[in-house]
């Protein structure tokens, strides 16, 4: 069996060029290693999406897509991709289990939360220290908690963290959040919000859980310890391109570098979502990709490309 378009990573962009292949008449496989919907899935509300006036959970919208895909014949396969040989015409993509063979791929493996890389952090984690407020904020009733980070990303989630934890404050390196004005607006309103601006983390300490973090204030040089019951870090991400090594072009982040018609280095082979160099990271533009790749295999396929 020769698929006609193969798609690693079943996140939002993923199981975008899944319904859109599948619907085009593409004989269509996806290929996830965990359970569909990538980082979408892992987030409380999703309030930009277009359609949903009120927000929508990550896990429900997720869902939906890939119902959807499903539907018009997309078939999902549970299983870690660890290289691509690419044939030319045809390429092998090389799982833990198997080899499955497909005429163009598009790449959908979005990216991993970073690490911040200070002692104590893969000591703590499991046991404070977290890089997904809504798999366990729950574990922080009436706790007090930080947020390393000043993105999107850390003041979404330290809002989302506030329904749970006493106090929340997010440790930023600079004296401004980087966060869009409507986010940076509710967490400075939010009565159980504080900061700690200019500093960064220096070391997360404790016995058998998180109890203090180390905390320098960059503009004094002072450093002290803070006492708290876990630490979520989101200080932005890495994208999930090992297995791309040698296979299609990288930019100096590891984002794989694109064409107009997201056809990367490497004939058949196309990129959509957040593991593309791009602009904005957003379910918004992850769909957009995900269709734009999906039809441009289409033509591929078809020899217009
Ligand atoms: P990001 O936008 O790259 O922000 C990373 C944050 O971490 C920045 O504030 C950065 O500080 C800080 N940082 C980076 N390295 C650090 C270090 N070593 N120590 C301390 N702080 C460090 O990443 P993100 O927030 O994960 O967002 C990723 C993408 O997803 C973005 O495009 C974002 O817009 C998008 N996103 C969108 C939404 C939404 O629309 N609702 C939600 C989540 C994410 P500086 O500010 O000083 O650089």
């Amino acid at each position: 069996m020769i698929y006609d378009l193969a798609i690693i990573g079943g996140g939002p962009a993923g199981l975008t060029a899944a319904l859109y292949g599948a619907r085009g008449g593409l004989k269509t496989i996806v290929l996830e290693s965990s359970m569909p919907g990538g980082q979408a899935a892992l987030t409380d509300i999703i309030d930009n999406y277009p359609g949903f006036p009120e927000g929508i959970s990550g896990p429900e919208l997720m869902t939906k897509f890939h119902q959807q895909a499903t539907r018009h014949g997309a078939e999902f396969k549970m299983s870690e991709v660890k290289s691509i040989d690419d044939q030319g015409e045809v390429k092998r993509i090389v799982t833990g289990e198997e080899e499955i063979e497909a005429k163009s791929i598009v790449i959908a493996t979005g990216a991993k939360a970073r690490k911040v890389g200070v002692p104590g952090e893969e000591k703590f984690q499991g046991r404070g220290v977290s890089y997904c407020a809504t798999c366990d904020g729950a574990f922080f009733k009436d706790k007090r908690v930080a947020v390393i980070g000043g993105g999107d990303s850390a003041v979404e989630e330290a809002l989302f963290l506030t329904k749970y934890a006493s106090q929340v404050v997010i440790i930023h390196r600079r004296d401004q959040l980087r966060a869009v004005k409507i986010l940076q607006e509710k967490a400075l309103n939010n009565e159980k919000m504080d900061f700690l601006w200019d500093s960064t983390v220096q070391e997360i300490k404790g016995n058998s859980k998180v109890e203090q973090v180390a905390v320098k204030n960059v503009k004094t040089g002072d450093i002290a310890d803070h006492q708290f019951d876990g630490v979520f870090v989101f200080v932005g991400t890495v994208p999930n391109t090992a297995y791309l090594k040698d296979v299609v072009e990288l930019n100096e982040k590891g984002y794989v570098i694109a064409s107009d018609f997201l056809q990367t280095s490497a004939k058949g082979i196309f990129v959509a979502g957040d593991v593309r160099e791009k602009f904005l990271r957003q379910v918004s533009t992850a769909v957009g990709d995900g269709a734009h790749a999906a039809m441009a295999a289409e033509r591929y396929l078809g020899g217009i490309m």
